[in-house]
C-alpha cells in the first residue's frame, strides 16, 4: 500500500473521501447551517477554546492573513518569531500589509527562545502583538508555545499563532495558553483535503479588531460572526469540505484529545528513533523535534532527489524534501493525521533498502 507521507495534504479515511462526494445543499438553507455549528462546536473542542471560531475557505496562509488585518493597523510594532521558512512568510505578510515588523530568529533546526523574545519585549514597549509558528513544518521543531506564551503576556500582548501543522495533532490548549488568533488548516493532522483554514478569535483579539485599520473585506472576522449567527458563511463555502470535517471531527472526537497526542507522540518518537537507528541524524534539535513531521539530515554522498524519487516510484511512499535554503539538506517525513507506528516501521524499512541504493 502507499504512503503520501508529506507534511500535508494528509491521507483521509475512506468515510472522509466518501462524505466528499455527498450531493451539495444550499449554503443558505437550514441543513447547511445545522452542519457549521456542529463543525464549529466541534472544532472548539479540539481547540480547547471557549472562543470564536470560524471556517474560511482557504488555505493556512489565507487564515495567516486573517490573523494580521483582523488585528492591526498598518505602522503597528509587531515582534515576529521565526525559525524557518514558515515563520518568515508570516513575517514577510506582516510586512506587506504595513506593519513595522521586528524578527527574532533562531538559527534553522532551533527552537525559539523565550528569554529572548522577553529581551526583545522590554528593548521595545510600543509592541502591539507577538506572532509565531507553534510547529516549524519546514525545520521540524515545536516551540515551546507554553512558556513563550507566559511570557508574552506577561507584557499583555496579542499573540498571533501559526498552528497550521500542530493544532488537532499535538497540544494547543488555546484559552489556557492564552492565544488571540490560532490559526489551522484542513490538510493537515485533521485527515481532511484542503480547502478550509480555521481560526479562533479571543476577546482580546475583538478588541483589537475594533481599532485595527489593515484592509480587509473576504477575511474580515465581523462578517464572518455576524453570517455564523445566522449559520452561514458571508461567502459561497467549500461546502464538500464541511462535509468532510463533519465526519473527520466525529473520528477525532471519538479517539480523544489525549489518544490523539498519544499517538502523535508514540509515531513521531518512532520516526526519530528508526531514523537514527538507519545512521542518519534529526536535523531539528531533537529537544524541540516536532511529532508531526521529522527532519532529517542528509548524509554527504546521498542524493536526496534519487532516493525520493525511488521511494515514490517503488514504494509508492511520497516524502517531502527540504525548503528554500534546506533543499537537498534534508528531508521530511509527515506524521501527523491518520497515521499509526505501523505505517512508520514501513516507511523505515524501504529507507532501509533505498538509502544504499541512492548513495554514493
Ligand atoms: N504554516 C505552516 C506551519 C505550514 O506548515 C503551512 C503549510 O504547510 C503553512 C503555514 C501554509 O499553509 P497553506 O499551504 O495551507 O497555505
Amino acid at each position: 500500500m502507499g504512503q503520501l507521507r508529506i507534511p500535508g495534504p494528509t491521507p483521509c479515511p475512506p468515510e472522509v473521501l466518501q462524505a466528499m462526494a455527498w450531493q451539495m445543499i444550499n449554503h443558505r438553507g437550514p441543513e447547511f447551517g445545522e452542519m457549521l455549528h456542529d463543525v464549529t462546536a466541534k472544532l472548539k473542542q479540539l481547540f480547547q477554546t471557549k472562543n470564536d471560531l470560524y471556517l474560511l475557505t482557504c488555505s493556512g496562509t489565507g487564515g495567516l492573513e486573517a490573523a494580521i488585518v483582523n488585528t492591526l493597523s498598518p505602522g503597528d510594532k509587531v515582534l515576529s518569531v521565526t525559525v524557518g521558512a514558515f515563520g518568515d512568510r508570516f513575517t514577510s505578510m506582516a510586512e506587506v500589509f504595513g506593519a513595522e515588523v521586528i524578527p527574532v530568529r533562531a538559527e534553522w533546526g532551533k527552537a525559539a527562545d523565550p528569554d529572548e523574545i522577553r529581551r526583545a519585549l522590554q528593548k521595545e514597549p510600543g509592541i502591539k502583538a507577538v506572532m509565531i509558528t507553534h510547529n516549524e513544518t519546514s525545520t521540524g521543531v515545536t516551540n515551546d508555545l507554553a512558556t513563550i506564551s507566559a511570557v508574552v503576556k506577561e507584557f499583555d500582548k496579542l499573540l498571533l499563532v501559526d498552528a497550521v501543522s500542530s493544532i488537532g495533532s499535538i497540544d494547543l490548549p488555546v484559552d489556557k495558553w492564552r492565544c488571540d488568533v490560532t490559526v489551522t488548516a484542513s490538510q493537515k493532522g485533521w485527515m481532511v483535503p484542503p480547502g478550509m483554514a480555521m481560526v479562533s478569535v479571543s476577546k482580546e483579539a475583538w478588541q483589537a479588531h475594533a481599532k485595527a485599520r489593515m484592509p480587509r473585506f473576504h477575511w474580515d472576522f465581523a462578517r464572518a460572526q455576524k453570517y455564523l449567527e445566522i449559520g452561514q458563511t458571508p461567502w459561497t463555502p467549500a461546502v464538500s469540505i464541511v462535509f468532510a470535517l463533519s465526519v473527520a471531527l466525529d473520528m477525532m472526537l471519538k479517539e480523544g484529545l489525549s489518544n490523539i497526542f498519544a499517538r502523535h507522540a508514540r509515531v513521531g518518537q518512532a520516526a526519530r528513533e528508526g531514523i537514527k537507528s538507519l545512521g542518519l541524524s534529526l536535523f531539528a534539535d531533537e529537544k524541540y523535534a516536532s511529532d508531526t513531521v521529522t527532519a532529517v539530515s542528509v548524509k554527504d554522498g546521498l542524493d536526496v532527489k534519487e532516493m525520493l524519487k525511488i521511494l515514490r516510484e517503488e514504494y509508492q511512499i511520497v516524502l517531502a524534501g527540504g525548503q528554500q535554503s534546506l533543499q537537498g539538506k534534508i528531508f521530511r517525513i509527515g506524521h501527523l493525521g491518520l497515521i499509526t507506528e505501523e505505517d512508520i516501521k514501513e516507511i523505515l524499512s524501504a529507507l532501509r533498502e533505498v538509502l544504499p541504493r541512492a548513495s554514493s
